[in-house]
Parts: C-alpha cells; structure tokens; sequence
C-alpha cells in the first residue's frame, strides 16, 4: 500500500473527530430506512459496479456488513518522529524535504530519494517505481512516510514507505487517531476501506444510520459492556493513547464486547441448530431387546461402567420421537466401538436400519469386519460401501440398501452419494467426527429422511475437548463422555531418540519380533506429497525386510488397492506378519491387540492429537507395550514440548488440553478445514473465558427475545445459518 502524490490520499480520514459519547438507540426497531443491515454498501461514495463486486468477496454488501469487517491490526501514525531519533527496526511516521532523488543501476535498477528534516538524513528506497513518480520526488518537494525503518548500508532506510506529499505551508497535521489496517485479500484497496469506513462512521456518529444493539445494558462480571455503537466507533478508530499490545492480544474491552457478540452469535445459532432438529420426527427405537442380550453374552468382555452408562444415555434418546444428535467422546482405545454397536442393534431390533461411516477406508473396513463378525451369528446382514467398490458388486450392495436385506451398512463417505437410497434408516453413526465437516454429517442426516422421519445421529470422536468449549463448538449436540478405559490396560511407556540412533530401534523391533511380538513401524512426511509418503514406506519397508531376515515384514500405505490394503492389515491381524510398515493411513481406529510395539518416524513433524491417536494402535491388549518417537535433526521448542508431552501422558483429555494450548481450537477440532466455526473477531481458545457467561446469555435471549437471536445470527453467522435449514 502507497499514497502517491497525485493519488488518493486518506488525510482527513482519521482527523473526523469521533466522539465517545453515543447514545445506544436499543428499542428503536421501527426505522428501517435508517438501519445498517438494510443500507447498500452502494450509497457510498466511491462504490461503483466493480468495488461493489469486490466488496461482496469480502462478504460486504451492506453498511452493517461494512461496520462489522474490522481491522486486523493497527498502527501509530500520531507522532512525527525528528529523522535524528530513529531508530532501525521501529515503525515511524516521518516528515522531511527531498535533497536528492536518482536512479541507481546496481543488481537492480532501484529509485533512491535522500530526505532530509535538520535532525538527520534517511534515504527512501523503491525497487518498483515509474517515471511519474521520480518526478513527482524532485529535490525540495515535502514528504510524510510511514514505514519500518532500517540500517541500510549508507545509514537509515526506508524500503517502499507509504507517502504523500505535503504542501509546505499545510500546519503540521498528523492521524488523530490509530490507523486501522484492514484486510485486503480480494484486492479492495485499502485505502478504499478507510475511506468507506470513514463515511459509515460518520453516519453512525451523527445517527444518521442505527445499529440494532441486542445487548444494551449487558454486563459481564458486573462491568457493564460499552454500547455496540461506542464499540465499533471505538475499534475502526481507536484514540492514540491505546496501548497496540492490548488490541493486537484483543484484551481492550471494546474488543470484549464484540467477542462476546460473536461467540453469542454461533452458540445462537448451533442451539437453533439444534432446537430445530427436535421439531423433526424420528423413528422410536425399543429398549434393549432379545438381539442385545445374546450380542452382550458372546462379547468376551464385560463393558465398562462408563460404556454402560453411555449406553443407556443413547437408549433414552432412541425411544424419544425427535432425532438423537449425540455426541460421545472417548479416549483412543475406551471401547467405543461396541457402543455403537449397541445403538446399531436398538435400529435393527425396531425393524429399520442403520449406517456407520468412518472416514478412512482402512477404519470403515475395520468396522465392517467387526460389525460383520458380532452381527453375523444374530443373522443379522451387513454391507460394504466403498467408493472402490467394483461396478457389480457396488449394484448388489445398493441394491440390498435399497431393499432393506441390508440392515446395517458400513462404509467411508461413499454412504452419502447419490446413488445411494436407504429402505428405513433410522439410526447413523459417524465414527471420528473430527474428519468429517457438519455439512457432510448433515448431508448424511438428510438423505437419510423417510416419511419425513429424520434418522438419529451418534457422533464418535476421540479427540475431547473440555466442557465449556465442547458446549459452545458442539452446541447443536448433546455430549456423552466415556471416561474409563477396559480394565487390564497398561500405559504405553514412551520413549524419544533421534534418528541417528535407528540401529538400536532396528534391533529393538527385531527382539521384539524375535519374542512373539507384533510392532508398527509408521512412516511420517508431513507437508510432503502422498507419494513421497509411500515412497517412504516402500523404501523402508524393503531396508527392514532386507536387515531383518527372519521378521515377516508387511507394508499398507495410501495407495494401495483395497484389497490389498486389507489383505495386509488381515495378516497382520491375524498374526502372519510381525512388522507393519505404514503411512498414517492406520491412523484412526485400527485395532490389533497383540501389536505392542510402535516406532514413529519423524515424530516432531506430528501434531499431538495425530500422535496420540498413532500411539493409540498400541496398548490395546494385556501386553506392556512400548512407543519410540525418533525425530530427526534439532527440535524446535515447540516439538520439544510436544514430544515431552507424549512422554508424560497416556492421557487423551490432558493431552487434548495441551494441544488446545499449543494449537488453539480451530486447527485442534479441524473447524478451520471444514468451516463450521469461522470466526471474524473471536478466538476460542484466548476468549474461553467469555464461553460461561455467552452459554448464559445464549439461554436468556432463547427464551426471551427471538428478534436478537435472528438479528445476532444474522450479522455475524450469515449465510452460514443456512445449514439450519438442511
Ligand atoms: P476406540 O474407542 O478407540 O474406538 P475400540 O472400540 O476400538 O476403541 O476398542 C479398543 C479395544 O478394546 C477393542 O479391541 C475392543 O474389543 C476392546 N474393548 C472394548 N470394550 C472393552 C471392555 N469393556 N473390556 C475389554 N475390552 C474392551
Ligand atoms: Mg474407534
């Protein structure tokens, strides 16, 4: 961004004086022609046809969208610094007149203005630049520039600053206010969003424009919060003695206030989400019948105390007329399988059918195996669905979804396509829902509607998140946790080396397998291409064999056919093989309990919650079983820390929290991928704190004032609320 001399300039922007002293307008709903969300972006000043299009990429097409697209950032532009007392690497707005300015010829032809202001010198340097614009720079011209400022080689530099050129008799204005920097990606300039900024703030000063505030008078910890009004005058214009750290860490109260609308405004409208589902009707499932009991009498297990509770929460959902939207919670190896299971049998008992979908091919298979092998001797018929499925076989199995010989269906996203027609579903489970976007599980839903009976949905995910944050990113859901392991589990004793230490983890793998063992061995490039991935495993699967003669050496990877994929992960399952070589392919769910052995390659590239699930293939018998982390060359701090973690704990919510800590919500749900929850102003894991008092305040205003909830979801969940209506 540049002010050039005969351009556009922003002077005066910040010199319209905003006063802090707004009344809030709450309860005055009936002017409508004065009201921002009704005002088109286009009765500014400046917003033809063509910004009017691009205004609308950035999702502005109002004045109330205008209003509520705030800065990232800020700076000072409020004080002239004399030239003499800068200093490199601070950013600074300067004055001074023009002594020299000449091309330079050097590695690249480079336009070099020296300023001067009687305190000192600096030089201005443009790598990009015309012929108007040296002119425009001729010796005694006067000049204010903003930029960083640098130790060049003949002392303090500029590189493009922003300027513009100063008539040098013009008194000494300078901003009055911190100067907003807008986002710019779609090539609004953002020079255009001040100035557009500037007239709707002054529209909204002088009351010529009314924001509805559904706050007003809220208080939060006793502090009453600014007005909506004070807020946004305040933060597209913030007053110079507001310290730039406390906005950058969104601490400054009138921040607070537009946090707090925001996270309202989501958790309003995943709980409308949700309040709308109920209105929907469901197929009533029986109480655990004659199925259930001969199922629980062959399991070789007891369930545990938590699986049975979670049982008999999701058996109370079943026999209510409304759609269970579920979600449970529970560590890597907790058993949540069989839970599934039991509310896939409750579907089948009551004469309908149910779907499971996992979001790999090598989980799906897994389940249909499991699902196929409980579910077989109840005689009781279960399909696969896969997208790899050949042409004939894939008509037979939507031919016995669509007749309903196929009470239960397992399979990866392939569930939801076209093709495919459910006879009765009335049950469907989603196993690691991290993977899978609410739009898809909606999608899920959807298809599934008989007779304008929606199906119940259980949600699984391994990765929990603590109560509050769950309440709020999860409000459409109700929550089950298991929080018990089967007994017998021994923790994974953990241990990091470096790579230059593989021979001792290559002999450690070959003791292991030399006693009966079985070990994974999980190849790892992250951020590289899936095949270089399973080139990796190639390579390394073929070195192992070669240096373990006597080990029966497998390999999976992504690309494999499916079948063979499965044909592998079967002998390795049942025993014909010792070691797995694999991608993170066998990341999700795969179950073989006589593995107890797992090494991780490139270890400090994973993130925890990926490493955790990894680490979770192991320790699922009664075997002690061990996991070697190697990295590779120097650990950054934070992978120090992430592996020293995975050393300390086997525990999936306090590792689950230190992700959050380390990663922050969005990349740890996988939200920012899938969209669910994109927030403009909010960040979950800073404003936490704030997730009690909204959960509070999102009660109140369901129950009293449903002109807020709509006007809230409206401005800042938007066309987002349109999965509401799916
Ligand atoms: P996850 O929650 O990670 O999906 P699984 O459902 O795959 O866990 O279960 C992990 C292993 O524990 C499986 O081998 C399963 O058969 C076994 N298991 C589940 N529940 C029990 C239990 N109550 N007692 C003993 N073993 C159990
Ligand atoms: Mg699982």
């Amino acid at each position: 961004m540049r002010i050039t001399a005969d351009g556009e300039s922003d002077a005066g922007v910040a010199a319209t004086t905003i006063q802090m002293s707004a009344p809030s307008d709450a309860g005055s709903h009936e002017d409508m022609e004065h009201r921002s969300a009704a005002i088109s972006i286009k009765t500014l000043k400046g917003v033809g046809p063509r910004v009017a299009e691009r205004l609308a990429r950035l999702g502005i097409r109002t004045l109330e969208d205008l209003l509520f697209y705030l800065p990232m950032r800020y700076e000072d532009r409020t004080r002239v610094t004399p030239i003499g007392a800068l200093r490199a690497g601070s950013m600074a707005v300067i004055q001074g007149r023009v002594e020299l300015t000449e091309i330079k010829y050097g590695r690249r032809r480079m336009l070099l203005s020296r300023l001067s202001d009687g305190t000192g010198f600096i030089t201005l340097r443009f790598f990009h630049f015309n012929a108007r614009q040296q002119e425009s720079l001729h010796r005694g011209v006067q000049l204010r520039c903003y930029a960083e400022v640098r130790r060049g080689r003949s002392g303090l530099e500029m590189v493009h600053p922003e300027y513009k050129r100063i008539e040098s008799d013009a008194p000494l204005a300078v901003e009055e206010t911190l100067t907003p920097i807008y986002s710019t990606t779609e090539g609004v300039h953002q020079l255009t969003l001040r100035n557009l900024t500037r007239q709707a703030l002054e529209r909204l000063q002088n009351d010529q424009l009314r924001l509805s505030d559904w706050l007003p008078d809220y208080k939060l910890d006793d502090h009453p919060l600014p007005a909506l009004k004070e807020a946004l005058l305040y933060l597209h214009r913030p007053p110079p003695d507001v310290p730039l750290e406390v906005l950058a860490e969104g601490k400054h109260v009138m921040q607070q206030r537009l946090i707090f609308e925001e996270l309202l405004a989501h958790t309003l409208s995943l709980r409308q989400l949700r309040s709308r589902m109920r209105k929907h009707k469901a197929f009533v499932l029986p109480a655990e019948g004659r199925l259930s009991q001969r199922f629980l009498q062959t399991l070789g297990f007891k369930l545990t105390a938590a699986q049975q509770r979670v049982i008999g929460e999701i058996a109370a959902d079943l026999q209510r007329p409304e759609p269970m939207q579920r979600l449970v919670q529970g560590d890597v190896g907790s058993g949540k399988t069989v839970v599934a299971l039991m509310a896939v049998l409750r579907a089948v008992e009551g004469g309908f059918q149910a779907a499971v979908m996992a979001p790999t091919e090598i989980l799906a298979e897994q389940h249909f195996r499991n699902f196929h092998s409980w579910l077989a001797p109840l005689d009781i018929e279960v399909v696969w669905l896969s997208g790899k499925l050949k042409t004939a076989e894939r008509k037979k199995a939507l031919q016995s979804i669509g007749n309903g010989n196929a009470r239960v269906v397992v399979g990866t996203h392939a569930l939801f396509q076209q093709e495919v027609r459910f006879w009765q579903l009335a049950l469907v489970v989603v196993d690691e829902q991290h993977r899978f976007g609410v739009h898809q599980r909606l999608a899920l839903r959807e298809k599934g509607i008989h007779n304008d009976h929606y199906p119940h949905q259980l949600i699984m995910t391994a990765t929990p998140i603590p109560r509050t944050l769950s309440m709020a990113v999860y409000a459409d859901l109700d929550t089950s946790i298991i929080d018990e392991l089967p007994p017998g589990r021994k923790p994974i004793e953990t241990v990091v080396i470096p790579d230059n230490r593989r021979d001792e983890v290559v002999a450690r793998v070959h003791r292991a397998c030399q006693a009966g063992k079985q070990a994974y061995w999980v190849c790892t490039l992250i951020d590289e291409s899936e095949a270089l991935q399973c080139q990796a495993a190639e390579e390394t699967a073929a070195v192992l064999a070669e240096a373990l003669a006597d080990v029966r050496v497998g390999l999976v990877h992504g690309r494999m056919k499916s079948e063979a994929k499965e044909q592998i992960m079967q002998q390795f399952k049942q025993g014909e093989l010792d070691l797995l070589v694999a991608t993170t392919v066998i990341e999700v769910g795969v179950d073989v309990p006589n593995a107890s052995l797992m090494i991780i390659e490139n270890a400090e590239r994973l993130g925890l919650a990926q490493l955790h699930q990894l680490r979770g293939r192991v320790g699922r018998g009664s075997l002690d079983s061990v996991c070697v982390l190697m990295y590779h060359g120097h650990l950054s701090k934070q992978a120090r820390e992430r592996l020293g973690v995975m050393r300390e704990s086997n525990d999936g919510f306090r590792i689950a929290s230190k992700d959050l800590e380390l990663r922050g919500p969005g990349e740890v749900l996988g939200t920012r991928q899938t969209g669910q929850l994109q927030l403009r102003v909010a960040d979950l894991q800073r404003d936490q704190h704030l997730l009690p008092e909204v959960l509070r305040c999102a009660d109140t205003l369901l129950r009293r004032d449903k002109e807020a909830v709509a006007g809230l979801i409206a401005r800042w969940v938007g066309q987002g609320t349109r999965y509401g209506d799916v």
